[in-house]
């Protein structure tokens, strides 16, 4: 959602923040608040609830009036934006990727390349090998180029 907030709504609502016992009175502190409400608020959509950006400065303002016995500063009301309208984020790999899909062929492991009994590399009879012999045959040069004679596999991860 690219949603904007008008700024005569952002400049009422900033307004009405002088019902804050501390809030600063004087127009260039609610012009600069009002700015900051712009800047933040694009609509989003939470626990399958829409928001324009209009309810979401109403919602941030309105707390703030309503649970705040005192202004603490622009920092706590972007503090509480951020806690009702930007969820955490999972910036893991699983996050981005999703899940790790099992592995299907266990002779590749789903690389494409299998070690043949003989020690060497060549391309998996599965179809993610055969896809990758086709669409980059490169794959197993780059693979075969960071092989490494067994013996030194076998200490792997003990070693440094
Ligand atoms: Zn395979």
């Amino acid at each position: 959602m690219a949603d904007e907030l008008k700024i005569e709504t952002a400049l009422s609502l900033a307004r009405s923040l002088t019902t804050i016992k501390g809030f600063p009175r004087y127009e260039e502190a609610i012009t600069a608040v009002a700015f900051d409400l712009v800047d933040w608020c694009h609509g989003s959509l939470i626990d399958e609830r829409a928001y324009s950006a209009e309810a979401q400065a109403a919602a941030v303002v309105n707390e703030a009036r309503l649970t705040w016995t005192e202004w603490t500063g622009m920092a706590d009301l972007r503090a509480l934006f951020r806690a009702k309208f930007e969820p955490t984020r999972e910036y893991s790999l699983e996050g981005q990727f999703g899940k790790r899909p099992p592995i299907d062929c266990h002779r590749c492991d789903d690389i494409g390349v299998q070690s043949l009994p003989s020690g060497d590399l060549d391309w998996c009879e599965c179809d993610l090998g055969q896809y990758s012999r086709r669409e980059c045959p490169s794959l197993l040069r780059l693979c075969k180029g960071k092989q490494f004679p067994r013996s030194a596999a076998v200490g792997w991860g003990t070693e440094r």
